[in-house]
Order: C-alpha cells, then structure tokens, then sequence
C-alpha cells in the first residue's frame, strides 16, 4: 500500500514545506483520506483518478479544498466523486459547506455525463469496500463526531487515528487484526498546553506517549502527524525524547510504502 501525506502549504518558488496545516493522506494514487490539501497538491494524473474520498469530520483542516476539488472536476467527470463519511458528517457538510452560501450543493447538480458528487453512509464498525481497499471506521474521541479508521489490501494493513484524544474502541480494533504494517497518529500540541489539547481533544506526545501503551503489536511504524506548525520544532524533539521505537513525524510529500 502507497501513503502519501500531500503537501499543504509551498514556499515562494513552489516547493512543498514540511510544515503540515491539512490533512489529506492519498493512497495507492485513487483513495484520499481527509481532503485538506485533495485540490492543491495532486499531480494531474492523481487527479484524475481520485474518485473516492474519505471524511473522518468536518474540521476545516481536513475538508478545505474538498468543493474546490470537485468544482476544478465539474465539466470533466464522467463519474461522481464519492464523499465517504459517517450520516452525522455528512449531515453536517450538508448545512455548513454545501449549503449554497459557502458553496454549492453539489450533490444536487449534474454535468453532462451525470451527477458529479454522491454521499455514501458510512456505518462504524462494519468492513466496508472503497476501491480495492477494505476499511473499517471506529469512533475516537474528538470535539465533533470523527473515525478513526484500518485499511487493509490484500497485504498490508495501516491505521489511521484521525484527530483524537484518549480512546478504547480503535485500539481494540487494531489489537485484533493479525498484523498492523503502520499507525498514523496524530500529536498536535506540546506537552506544556496540555490543558488547550484536553478541551480540543487532542494529544500531546506525553499523552500519546501513555495511550501507545493500549497498542499490543510490536515492530510496526509510527509515524505521528497533524503536529502544529508553531510548536513543530518542540513537538519533534518531545516525541524523540519518548524513545519510543519506530516512531517518526511523517513528511508530507514523501511516497511511503507498506
Ligand atoms: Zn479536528
Ligand atoms: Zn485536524
């Protein structure tokens, strides 16, 4: 399985940084998970063979270049772009992105060869397909309603823990899967605004640090994300100090392979 963490944000002359401000992981070049950066940072064959896009919740960060994605598409796509999400999600993309004030609703508009956006229901805790993929989605604990999620193909399987902060049911879930290649999990404040990442829900590396103790696979990849571009430089040297093993910030841009 290929995992890209797309880009987010380019310097003057066009070069990708490495601060991540959105979220959008792009696997094996056709499934995006999160759409914060899907309309800035695909290359144009990537582009076009991203039909399928997963929502984990509808912050910002995760959903912005999401109408702009599909409204770059509109005269071209032969097929609708698949909008993945929980009923609560998509409920709330419905009133407060899609609403014809931010943008239009595009799930109600057509181009020549059809509808050009359609929702499809996610049901937590259920396999369901996407591509080639097979997903499973957990609640985790964060300020809006928001899934975690496990994608397997037929030989790797890597997790996803979205925005979150202390949670049970996604580690039971990764638990009882055979063999996890790799974790993607988020570390968003340092560990002195503790206070700030308990009301927002979400980690400090001394925070994750205790909840990778729930984690019974040994040996597979960490890679922590979504660090806040302020403190990237204390997040980076407090998740080292953990000495954890395998642990490492992903890149955005870097193609990882599983
Ligand atoms: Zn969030
Ligand atoms: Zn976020």
């Amino acid at each position: 399985m290929k995992i890209q963490l797309l880009p987010s944000t380019f310097d003057a002359q066009g070069h990708a940084t490495a601060e991540q401000r959105l979220t959008c992981f792009l696997i094996d070049d056709c499934v995006a998970l999160d759409a914060g950066s899907v309309a800035l940072a695909l290359t144009d064959a990537q582009r076009q063979s991203v039909r399928d896009i997963i929502v984990t919740h509808p912050h910002m960060d995760h959903i912005a270049s999401l109408p702009i994605f599909i409204d770059d598409l509109f005269p071209s796509l032969k097929e609708p772009v698949r909008v993945h999400a929980t009923e609560e999600v998509i409920g709330l993309l419905e009133r407060d992105v899609f609403n014809w004030n931010v943008y239009p609703r595009f799930s109600e508009l057509t181009n020549a060869h059809g509808r050009v956006m359609q929702y499809v229901p996610i049901t937590t805790g259920e396999e369901f397909k996407v591509a080639h993929l097979n997903v499973v989605a957990i609640q985790v604990n964060h300020i809006v309603p928001t899934i975690g999620l496990i994608v397997s193909d037929q030989s790797a399987t890597v997790a996803f823990s979205s925005d979150t902060a202390e949670t049970q049911e996604f580690w039971d879930v990764i638990n009882r899967k055979p063999h996890v290649d790799a974790l993607l999990i988020e570390a968003s404040f340092p560990n002195s605004m503790s206070e700030l990442a308990e009301v927002t829900r979400h980690f400090t590396p001394a925070s994750l640090g205790q909840e990778l103790q729930k984690l019974n696979h040994n040996g597979l990849d960490i890679l922590a994300v979504h660090l806040k571009p302020s403190y990237r430089a204390t997040l980076i040297e407090e998740l080292q100090a953990l000495g954890i093993p395998n642990l490492r910030v992903m890149e955005p841009g870097r193609t990882y392979n599983w």
